[in-house]
């Protein structure tokens, strides 16, 4: 009999027939066709450069309704908000449940310290809530929310990236398939786009920054190896965005931007990287961000939970650590939370602190102003009495109509001042 390790030396043997397996592939594409795709991608990004546009362009699909510009005085919320969109979409009878989840308010405050952070806790909490599924007794059908490819749109500034750039991708890149690209590229020349991906990719790989690139494998055919190849010559892909369909002077009708020397198309590659995107997203490679999302990220993440929760590995055997180390780690943790809280409410304090101060001085100098106002007229109605006295000691006695005219105006001002 063949031990178990046989399988890893197996010898190739000839088939002397027709047996069927060959139909694999097609057995495969027909359960995943019947039950259809998933897939989940973030875009983040500041206000206005682009990201619901691109969106819609990339699934040409009115996903995102035309956005309202909020009037300059709007009230703007404080922290970055995570908003989801699902919507199903079919082509060729093939379905996919797309889902966007987009950050407004990503780097649009003064303080942008800390606009990665909402981010990075809803990536974790999608993994955690995958996690609690594969910890269910019954795991018969996991619903996977996590977050496949984060779109991260950089301001076509021309120069390098920003500090909230570098920050945003260095908390994140060990946790989501980051996909960078230069947002409306269509407001720099060639030339600055080459320079400008350039000094992107320098900055990126000072820093460690892992994004996501499609990956090449030896046993494919030499014309997939050279698309993948193109793909990630062109990354940080420079993209136009837009869903209006325009007519070209020579007659077209493409989805570009219309501009007085001409019109830029989105699905021209030699006008910006648009195809390419959309080819690594969704046509090639929206497999491998789930995969490498499975495997690598949330595998990742996983074990540090696991490990963090007081589980070790041992040659494929889970145990548990010793329980008077596991309290007190358990209790350090705790402490260390109630001391962050502590902290946090201190903030809060002291803000509400700053806050009503600022109100009472607001309030002191309106008192002061009005305090003035008062004094002010005061003193006016002094002196014309003062020159009525003067009038009347020297003799001079006013005419009725004067006399008349001097008493309403100084009963007019009596009652506006008491009206004040
Ligand atoms: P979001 O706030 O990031 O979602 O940005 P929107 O998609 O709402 O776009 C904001 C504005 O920029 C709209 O007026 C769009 O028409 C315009 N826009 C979108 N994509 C592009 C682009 O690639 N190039 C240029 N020049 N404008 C764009």
């Amino acid at each position: 009999m063949a031990s178990n390790g046989a399988a890893a030396g197996a010898a190739r043997k000839k088939l002397n027939g027709y047996v069927g397996f060959a139909n694999l592939p097609n057995q495969v594409h027909r359960k995943s066709v019947r039950k259809g795709f998933t897939f989940t991608c973030m875009v983040v990004g500041e206000s206005g450069l682009g990201k619901s546009t691109l969106i819609n362009t990339l699934f040409n699909t009115r996903l995102y309704a035309r956005k309202e510009v909020p009037p300059p005085h709007a009230e703007r919320p404080k922290t970055v908000a995570i908003e989801s969109i699902s919507a199903d979409i079919e082509e060729n009878g093939v379905r996919l449940k797309l889902t966007v989840v987009d950050t407004p308010g990503f780097g649009d405050f003064i303080n942008n310290d800390d606009s990665w952070k909402p981010i990075v806790d809803n990536i974790e909490s999608r993994f955690d809530a995958y996690l609690e599924q594969e910890n269910r007794v019954n795991r018969a059908k996991l619903l996977d929310n996590r977050v496949h490819a984060c779109i991260y749109f950089i301001q076509p500034t021309g120069h390098s990236l920003r500090p909230i750039d570098i920050e945003f991708m260095r908390r994140l890149h060990q946790k989501v398939n980051l996909i960078p690209v230069i947002a409306k590229s269509d407001t720099l020349t060639d030339d600055e786009i080459l320079s400008f991906k350039q000094r992107v990719l320098n900055d990126i790989a000072h820093h460690r920054i892992e994004i996501f690139h499609a990956p090449v494998y030896d046993n494919e055919d030499e014309e997939t190896i050279a698309e993948n190849e193109e793909i990630i010559r062109k990354i940080p892909f420079a993209v136009v965005g837009s869903d209006q369909e325009i007519d070209t002077a020579d007659g077209r009708r493409v989805r570009g931007r219309a501009y007085p020397w001409g019109v830029i198309e989105v699905d021209n590659e030699a006008h910006c990287d648009f195809v390419k995107l959309r080819q690594m997203l969704i046509r090639s490679h929206m497999e491998e961000l789930k995969e490498h999302t499975h495997d690598a990220l949330y595998e990742k993440y996983r074990s540090e939970k696991l490990v963090a929760m007081g589980v070790t590995q041992d040659q494929s055997v889970f145990k548990e650590v010793n329980p008077a180390a596991k309290m007190a780690e358990d209790r350090a943790l705790h402490e260390a939370k109630l001391a962050k809280m502590e902290n946090e409410m201190k903030l809060v304090f002291q803000q509400k602190v700053a806050e009503k101060e600022a109100k009472l001085k607001q309030s002191e100098e309106e008192l002061y102003a009005r305090h003035r106002e008062m004094r002010d007229a005061l003193e006016k109605q002094r002196m014309e009495l003062e020159d009525k006295k003067r009038r009347l000691e020297s003799g001079r006695p006013l005419t009725p109509e004067k006399q008349n005219q001097s008493y309403q105006q100084a009963t007019k001002k009596k009652g506006g001042f008491l009206r004040n």
